[in-house]
């Protein structure tokens, strides 16, 4: 859809209208799916890959499944290459992609283009509007936000293609401003900070928007709620700088980008009222909870991806936002969204996905199935059967199949969900881990959640110490016979040894699946070790995925470091400043 028609759209914005539509949707997702399957197969009709399977220009749901393979990116990688390359030819899509999305790495270690086009932006809008909806009809708003958002710079790739990461192509698509003006929430920063070269120096800026308007900011935001506890320890660290800048009207002199001082000129008058004030509430909080409502004081709740690898912040996000309610928004990938909250009221941990059912064409992997694949997502030799998204089952676990507009087929997501429930005939995912990250040197298997729940029991034991684990990580060490895990933790002061001894312990026997017990109990496992680094080493593995291209929105501090992962283990390595092993188990 050419921009202008989707401009048009954005100015339509009817709430009532957009969960009537939505709610239609979903009472027929089963011939949605069918109808959205048939699109997106017949504008894609003369691609190079869909004729060489043999699908001559069949639609239906049954043909496509039985002429396509499932596939990962490595399958598509060749054709994806081509693109790259310059080749404009019908390869994936019909007509040519306007970009190629280059996602963070982050979750699989790798970073991987995947294409983009105005399909995409229309879906993401889509997904924007159903979810502004049902937020607004629960908490509305109509004012500014302090949005914790990063464009990082288009590039072209060696055979001039457009690249940058999703986001970026989202926020520099001309339809991302109107929309989200309609959406009453339009960001305090200038658009000179948002697409700021610099992570850090767009950070502070967006800090210092974020208080000058701090009486109308409504809503405080990021893609991933890592990027608002960043914001916010970084405020914990700057926040005199950014009163000093207030008071003075002069931007600190560490913002050397030209564009941001000149946007940032315009905005800052000294005002030493609102710098003592600012001053005045953070000497008044103890140990920073409750700063966000503090800081603005109309901020109605707090939003962003909120769950997976989100959810070991919550705790902390909760302490900033005192009273204010945690909403997290959407699920989605680089490859494409798939589902939002239409329940902004429950908790983060308890929070659902309705799956869209427009937005692309969705299958299922049921867990029996993965299981025989070990988790393993690389190219199978056998196909595991899918299941339709109407046809899944309440409380049985799925990993995801996306067909978008922009030239996936079948394509594994290697995101694996849980059915809660449904909303009305399209299915409600809880969002559970990815499939493969997995702590494993026998026949234990441990996921990132179980690796998750593992850090939250052992770091009890150091809230009597009042330390707290600000980020973790891990690896399994096979270097030595037998082969043990390491956890990686950073904490934010001084624990005694005898506390971090134990919390090693408690990591230990809180990995309760039976293969890992089992094998520790004969050592076939060797003692887990727990190494603690230095403080600020998760920022140089964020400035690491920053120097590659990546984007603050997009990070997730990746839970298992591959043995690929050579350049951030290294880091991990250089910083350690403690390590300890457990006791024997029994
Ligand atoms: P990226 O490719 O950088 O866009 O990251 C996409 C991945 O982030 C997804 O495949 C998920 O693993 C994760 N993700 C996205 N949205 C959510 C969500 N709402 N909850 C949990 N994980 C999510």
């Amino acid at each position: 859809m050419a921009v202008k028609k989707m401009l048009e759209k954005v100015e339509e914005f009817d709430m009532d209208k957009v969960i009537e539509e939505f709610e239609r949707l979903t009472k027929d997702a089963e011939g949605v799916q069918r109808e959205t399957l048939k699109r997106i197969l017949e504008e894609n009709a003369s691609a190079e890959y869909l004729q060489s399977l043999g699908l001559n220009g069949r639609t239906d749901p049954e043909s496509f499944k039985s002429c396509i393979p499932l596939v990962t990116h490595k399958e598509l990688e060749p054709f994806i290459n081509r693109m790259i390359d310059g080749d404009a030819s019908p390869i994936l899509t019909g007509k040519p992609i306007t970009a190629m999305s280059l996602s963070s790495g982050t979750t699989s270690g790798k970073q991987k283009y995947v294409p983009w086009n105005d399909e995409l932006f229309e879906t993401t809008l889509q997904i924007y509007h159903t979810a502004f909806a049902h937020r607004n009809r629960e908490f509305p708003i109509n004012g500014k936000a302090l949005s914790f958002i990063y464009s990082s710079k288009h590039f072209k790739t060696k055979g001039g293609v457009t690249a940058g990461t999703a986001t970026t192509n989202v926020f520099r698509n001309p339809g991302f401003k109107p929309s989200m003006k309609a959406l009453k929430s339009s960001c305090c920063s200038p658009d000179e900070v948002i697409f700021g070269p610099d992570f850090h120096q767009s950070l502070y800026c967006h800090l210092l928007c974020g208080l000058i308007f701090r009486e109308e900011v409504q809503l405080v935001s990021s893609t991933f709620a890592h990027s608002i506890i960043y914001a916010f320890r970084t405020f914990e660290q700057v926040w005199e700088e950014l009163c000093a800048d207030i008071r003075e009207g002069v931007l600190n002199r560490s913002i050397v980008v030209p564009s941001i001082r000149t946007a940032m000129s315009k905005l800052l008058k000294p005002d030493p009222e609102l710098a003592n004030l600012i001053k005045r509430k953070c000497l008044g909080l103890s140990n920073w909870y409750g700063l966000i409502p503090e800081l603005f004081p109309n901020a109605k709740y707090v939003y962003g991806i909120m769950t997976g690898s989100m959810e070991p912040y919550l705790k902390k996000l909760r302490h900033y936002a005192g009273v204010l309610p945690l909403v997290t928004s959407d699920y989605g990938s680089s490859e494409g969204w798939i589902a939002t909250n239409v329940n902004p009221r429950v908790p983060p941990e308890l929070a659902t996905y309705a799956v869209l059912p427009q937005i692309g064409y969705f299958e299922f992997i049921p867990q029996s199935e993965l299981e025989e694949t070990k988790g393993d997502t690389s190219f199978l030799s056998v196909d595991p059967q899918t299941v339709g998204l109407t046809e899944v089952k309440i409380g049985e676990e799925y990993e995801i199949v996306i067909t978008n507009p922009a030239g996936l087929y079948r394509y594994r997501l290697g995101d694996v969900v849980k059915v809660m429930g449904f909303h009305n005939s399209s299915p409600k995912l809880k969002f559970v881990r990815r499939n493969n990250l997995l702590l494993t040197i026998n026949i234990d298997k441990n996921t990132e959640n179980d690796l998750q729940l593992a850090v939250e029991t052992a770091s009890k034991l150091l809230a009597e110490e009042k330390v707290e684990v600000v980020d973790y990580t891990s690896h399994v060490d096979v270097s030595k016979e037998p082969g043990h895990y390491v956890i990686f933790w950073e904490i934010n002061g001084e624990a005694s040894e005898e506390a971090l001894g134990e919390c090693c312990n408690c990591l230990d026997k809180s990995f309760v699946d039976a293969g890992y017990t089992s094998s520790r109990k004969v050592n076939c496992i060797g003692p887990l070790e727990l190494r603690v680094v230095r403080r600020g080493t998760f920022r140089k593995i964020l400035d690491h995925y920053l120097a590659l291209g990546n984007t603050g929105n997009q990070f997730k501090t990746p839970r298992c470091i591959s043995p690929a992962n050579t350049k951030v283990r290294q880091i991990l390595c250089d910083n350690v400043v403690n390590n300890y092993f457990s006791v024997a188990f029994n």
